[in-house]
């Protein structure tokens, strides 16, 4: 069981609060991505579960024993980082074996091991190789075997594919996802690429400056944002917002139109829509077309709706020029209605 526990955890560089309170359980097995923007905190929270660095406050758990006095070594973790440390003058096999050979284990173990971990990775015709006559994603093989070889019960990975070119992630994101199944581990996995998140995470921790916004599946975190921040980051494009005035009980004014929506005593709110959550209808919110991008499987379509820029995912058969005027319909039951002032969502 190596289920981690994250209790009010702070961090202060100097003046600089780069964590507020950070509380988080990432299950035994679970592969929890931390998404977020440069400079929200991901590498700095990270780097306090290994013990690289340490929280000005709180607490940090690991299989039920609370490991923030230990050593990063008697942690039970492996880490992988964006600079792989593969050493060019050993070959695939001795890199992979390194920690193991470290840790003075029987040769015939270290081989067993090794020879399993090249297997789960397929570089196992590579072991004989020197790693520095490896292709970067070869070597980013070798990195992640290194880390597994070690049989950790959790396993730390920083940006570890933003090496490679696009096709190789691609591919090495999906090799990851399997393996990390395959091996039980706990997996803590740091990016600012949304759809490496989506792609790889059994849950997604939202961050923004210094703080968790959202803990929730790729699902959860896409069709139900907490919060605008959410919102605006998951999804290319991201969501669309317009003011709403409430029209009375329940009732909202949305660029001309009257929607339902939730009671919120009066106050104003921000209506929320995918832009793949809107059809072209009868009756609807008015969309003057700025610009169409054709992209192959959809047509993507910039409008102006009440002054505000609107996005709309629609089919790629319609013919639509800019200048044109669309009447696009939100699918109710996906609309987001945020509260402007706390920027949470409204249930
Ligand atoms: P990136 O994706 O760019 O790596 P990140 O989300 O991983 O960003 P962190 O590296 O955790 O962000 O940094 C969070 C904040 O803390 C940043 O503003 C950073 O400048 C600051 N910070 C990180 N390490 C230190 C340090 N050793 N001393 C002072 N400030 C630091």
């Amino acid at each position: 069981m190596a289920e981690i526990q994250i209790k009010n955890v702070a961090k202060r560089f100097g003046e600089y609060q780069a964590l507020h309170d950070i509380n988080l359980t990432i299950d035994d097995q679970e592969f929890m991505v931390l998404l977020g923007a440069s400079g929200c905190g991901k590498t700095t929270l990270l780097r306090i579960i290994c013990g690289l660095e340490t929280a000005t406050t709180g607490e940090v758990w690991i299989g039920g024993r609370r490991v923030d006095h230990l050593a990063p070594k008697d942690r039970g973790i492996a880490m992988v980082f964006q600079n792989y440390a593969v050493f060019p003058h050993l070959t695939v096999f001795e890199n992979i074996g390194f920690g193991l050979r470290m840790q003075k284990l029987p040769e015939d173990e270290v081989k067993r091991r090794v020879e399993r971990t090249a297997g789960l990775m397929h570089i196992d015709m590579l072991l004989q190789r020197y790693s520095g006559e490896l292709s970067g994603g070869q070597r980013q093989r070798v990195a992640v075997a290194r880390a597994l070889a070690m049989e950790p019960d959790v396993i730390l990975m920083d940006e570890p594919l933003s090496n490679l070119d696009a096709l190789l992630r691609m591919e090495m994101r999906a090799e990851l996802k399997g393996v990390l199944a395959e091996s039980k581990t706990t997996a803590v996995y740091v990016t600012h690429d949304q759809v490496e998140a989506m792609s790889m995470a059994d849950r997604i921790s939202v961050m923004h400056k210094g703080k968790i916004v959202q803990a929730a599946s790729p699902i959860e975190v896409y069709r139900n944002p907490a919060a605008e921040f959410v919102a605006s980051f998951i999804g290319n494009p991201p969501m669309n917002f317009l003011d709403a005035t409430s029209a009375g009980d329940g009732k909202w004014q949305v660029a001309g139109k009257v929607l339902d929506g939730p009671k919120s005593g009066g106050k104003p709110l921000q209506f929320a829509i995918r832009p793949e959550d809107l059809q072209l209808a009868d009756d609807g919110l008015s969309a003057r077309v700025r610009i169409v991008e054709p992209l192959g499987a959809h047509l993507l379509v910039t409008c102006d709706v009440d002054g505000a820029l609107f996005r709309a995912v629609l089919d790629s058969d319609l013919a639509v020029k800019a200048g044109d005027t669309l009447t696009l319909a939100p699918q109710t039951d996906r609309v987001r209605w945020f509260d402007p002032g706390t920027t949470l969502a409204v249930a």
